[in-house]
């Protein structure tokens, strides 16, 4: 098939549209390069444009004859929506909408969409299932949700097929230490603990350490992006007109911040200074993903089970590349 990977410069996406082209599809990537990195795109595959931009949406999806689309493009910093809530209803909203109309005018009816875990707010039962609640408690979750809604709309009315990627917690680099995760400024855990391994950082600043968890800090999900990417790969396969599926994407084990601290000082055999911080605004307790629909629906299942092996392709990243993508 001919896929449009938007923000296949990105973290997630760049994988997915690696294991995409290696699977024999024709891809093109997408990306304004605001959060994603020209050395992540493949060669020679990179449109570098906007998503509000819709005459080259089409152009594209007209001229590279695209039969589907997998739409990465989006902000997705719970704290940073918070914050600037604005940027997310015009990137995450607006972009998406003006994406799915380029698609519908041009007769594209096909999208893989990455939704989140946060659509979900502070959820009450773990592992949380998909008919859960969804009450967003940021702006981010919210911004996904209303996407997800959009779909099915789009879905019923005009025969749009789409599947509804949830993520949980993406960490991990690929294997060979190619693609790996590069965000600036940094935020996330995994990568900011392996900063202060290489002792680019001081010490991990641990954000909350009162939650109602066994040793108190926030319990998340935390799911291998070759495994994300692989999802996307068997949801393609599984997209039928008129009809959308939503799925959770998580490894349904749970680890606090302290356990990935404890995970990164084994992988890396290095002293991780570690010191008490606040709580961030908009983080729930406890995220752990039931992911068996997507087991029974696509037959997805996470190759990556064990932490420590998560961490170890991210260290291998992370210490080739100290500099992330401009380290190449
Ligand atoms: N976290 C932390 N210190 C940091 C960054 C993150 O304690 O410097 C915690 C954060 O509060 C959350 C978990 O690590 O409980 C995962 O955060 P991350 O930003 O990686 O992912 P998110 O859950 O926001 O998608």
């Amino acid at each position: 098939m001919n896929i449009l990977v938007t923000g296949g410069a990105g973290y997630v996406g760049s994988h997915a549209a690696r294991l995409l082209d290696r699977a024999g599809h024709e891809v093109w990537i997408y990306d304004n390069l605001s959060q994603g990195h020209r050395e992540a795109a493949l060669p020679g595959r990179l449109v570098e444009a906007s998503l509000t931009d819709g005459e080259e949406l089409r152009s594209v999806l007209r001229g590279r004859r695209i039969d589907a689309v997998m739409h990465f493009a989006a902000n997705a910093l719970v704290g940073e929506s918070v914050l600037d809530p604005a940027k997310y209803y015009r990137n995450n909203v607006i972009g998406t909408l003006s994406l799915l109309e380029a698609m519908r005018d041009t007769e594209v009816h096909r999208i893989v969409f990455s939704s989140t875990t946060a659509v979900y707010g502070a959820p009450e039962r773990i592992p949380i299932v998909e008919d859960e609640p969804k009450q967003p408690i940021s702006p981010y979750g919210f911004t996904k949700l209303i996407m997800e809604r959009v779909l099915e709309d789009y879905a019923r009315a005009y025969g749009f097929g789409f599947a509804a990627l949830r993520y949980f917690n993406a960490a991990g680099a690929t294997p060979d230490g190619d693609l790996g995760e590069d965000h600036d400024p940094e935020t996330h855990l995994v990568p900011l603990v392996l900063q202060t391994a290489l002792g680019q950082r001081e010490a991990i600043t641990i954000f909350g350490e009162d939650y109602p968890t066994p040793d108190g800090t926030c319990i998340r999900d935390y799911v291998h992006v070759d495994d994300l990417a692989d999802a996307h790969l068997k949801a393609l396969g599984c997209l039928r007109s008129g009809e959308g599926i939503q799925l959770n994407l998580g490894t349904g084990r749970g680890h606090s911040v302290r356990e990935i601290i404890e995970s990164c000082r084994r992988v890396t055999g290095r002293p991780i200074p570690e010191r008490s911080g606040e709580r961030r605004e908009g983080d729930p307790p406890k995220l752990v993903a039931d992911a068996s629909r997507a087991k029974s629906l696509l037959g997805w299942a996470p190759r990556y089970t064990q932490l420590d092996d998560i961490v170890a392709t991210a260290w291998k990243w992370h210490e080739s590349h100290p500099n992330g993508y401009a380290s190449n």
